[in-house]
């Protein structure tokens, strides 16, 4: 049996997150590492529903569970940063670019900047138009 279409969409998706966290590593690097206040001690559950349904079709697991120890912040944060491989980690953390990295990325090269928010917007066609061939790919299974 062949590939659904939003699992091919969901490989397409992979293909363009793991571009755009090659695209911004060496800022990210340079720059929170040195972070005093780190977006992901700031923030709680950010997995929605697009997340949800990529890591589904892309064959990853959830990672997380409901009841962390932590007081603060993103729960899947460990001591040497964000505890998820690349793929499966919202896509909030990837779109995200504070003032400081967005800083670091437009000095490092030329050209970077546009090219990620190029990237982040097919993301987020890419990532509506899987949920909807997830449903129709649904219907399909259902009519056998
Ligand atoms: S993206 Fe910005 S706020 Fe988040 S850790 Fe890096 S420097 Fe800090
Ligand atoms: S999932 Fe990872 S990158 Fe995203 S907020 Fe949590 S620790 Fe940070």
């Amino acid at each position: 049996m062949g590939m659904y279409q939003s699992e091919k969409t969901a490989k397409e998706l992979e293909t363009l997150i793991l571009e755009v966290v090659a695209l911004q590593k060496d800022s990210v690097e340079i720059v929170c590492a040195h972070c005093k206040s780190p977006c992901c001690e700031r923030v709680d559950h950010l997995f929605g529903e697009k997340d949800v349904l990529f890591l589904k079709l892309s064959g990853r697991k959830k990672r997380w569970r409901k009841n962390g120890t932590r007081k603060k912040g993103c729960r899947l944060l460990g001591p040497f940063g964000c505890t998820l491989g690349p793929g499966s980690r919202p896509f909030i953390c990837h779109h995200y670019i504070c003032p400081d990295l967005e800083a670091e990325i437009l000095r490092s090269e030329a050209g970077v900047l546009p090219l990620l928010q190029e990237k982040f917007k097919i993301i987020d066609t890419l990532r509506s138009q899987m949920w909807a061939e997830y449903l129709d790919d649904l219907l399909r299974r259902q009519k056998g």
